[in-house]
């Protein structure tokens, strides 16, 4: 039985070890044109066509770090 107002699933999360970043979407249907981020300052970038959240590996808003 399907609901159709569940609500999105959560944006994913990709762990990557350099400031610049570059996103499709992953392609197929949930794909986008490829773009290319720059986090500058920060240690993090989000796409602004799928949400994906890039972090940059052992930064303080990497997940896996244990502090
Ligand atoms: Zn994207």
């Amino acid at each position: 039985m399907t609901h159709p107002l569940d609500p999105l699933p959560a944006p994913e999360t990709i762990i990557v070890e350099t400031h610049r970043v570059s996103c499709d979407g992953g392609g197929g249907a949930l794909g986008h044109p490829i773009v290319f981020y720059e986090m500058g300052d920060e240690d993090f970038v989000e796409c602004k066509y799928c949400d994906r959240r890039f972090v940059l590996k052992g930064s303080a808003a990497d997940p896996g770090v244990k502090s």
